[in-house]
């Protein structure tokens, strides 16, 4: 496209400023749109903003009728952009997007802008949902408590290492598990749900496990019945030898049923034995 702005006929393309090239400026908001999407970093040699200055490039060059649709514009830094970065450029129109230092400075400030507004929106999205989920506690113990800013802190935390949905599906099942009622009224006591809250995030790292291994609840489930009844379990031994019951498709419900009657550990880890070493496993 070296042609292009000399010849005469193409001449009225480029506007009354009578440039090289038909330029089609992007807005400042198409930019941030951009430059967010892309995590102000340069698609093609991956360095960030503020190190590097950000443009934002037209995958189709505008001279071949390339438009703004925000899917033909992508970060780029300026010497990729310039042609002078790891991406090769063939296009003399790219190269003469270079600016001069005033823009240059311009662009700078203007990037530094953006980045700020960027990460404050961030860290707002981060701030919203440990509220949201603050919220959700509040209700799930029936307006008794509310989480504290130590509470708060650890809420981000979960969230951080759960997901948002794991933890808001570990809340009931915390209170569930650990929330004691008393009274006339059945309220549940403070107590409980301070100590629903020091679980929630173990009842996380459950849901997580039992959705990487479904048997695991049933034989959290058996273990609590036999830890209930027994005046001893190897609770080690018998998690492995549930998840090799599990392993050949052991029917949980007998189990369960198992466990409710047995007289002793002993007697409980014989018939596990016995129904692992009668299922072998196909290899
Ligand atoms: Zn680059």
């Amino acid at each position: 496209m070296l042609t292009v702005g000399r010849d005469p006929r193409l001449c009225n393309l480029a506007g009354p400023a009578g440039n090289d090239m038909p330029r089609i400026t992007v807005s400042k908001k198409l930019r941030f749109e951009v430059f967010k999407r892309d995590s102000f970093t340069c698609q093609y040699c991956g360095q960030k903003a503020p190190e590097v200055i950000l443009q934002c490039d037209h995958i189709d060059p505008v001279a071949e009728g390339g438009t703004n649709d925000i899917l033909n514009l992508i970060t780029s830094c300026f010497d990729c952009n310039s042609g002078k970065g790891a991406r090769s450029l063939s296009d003399q129109a790219v190269l003469n997007k270079q600016m001069d230092q005033l823009a240059e400075l311009q662009a700078r400030r203007e990037q530094i802008e953006m980045l700020i507004e960027w990460r404050t929106a961030l860290e707002k999205i981060k701030e919203d949902t440990t509220e949201k989920v603050a919220e959700h506690w509040s209700a799930a113990v029936e307006g008794r408590a509310s989480l504290t800013k130590t509470g708060k802190d650890k809420v981000r935390k979960l969230v951080k290492e759960y997901g948002l949905d794991l933890v808001l599906r570990a809340i009931p099942e915390a209170i569930e598990t650990y929330g004691r009622r008393s009274g006339d009224e059945h309220l549940l006591t403070m107590e409980s749900i301070d100590h629903a809250f020091s679980k929630l995030g173990g009842v996380c790292r459950v849901l997580r496990d039992s959705e990487e291994k479904p048997w695991l609840r049933r034989a959290f489930y058996v273990r609590g019945i036999l830890r209930a009844r027994l005046s001893y379990v190897d609770e080690r031994l018998v998690m492995h030898l549930l998840e090799e019951c599990a392993k050949r498709d052991v029917d949980f419900d007998s189990l369960d049923r198992l466990a409710k009657s047995t007289s002793s550990w002993s007697a409980y880890r014989d018939v596990l034995e016995q129904f692992i070493e009668s299922h072998p496993v196909e290899e």
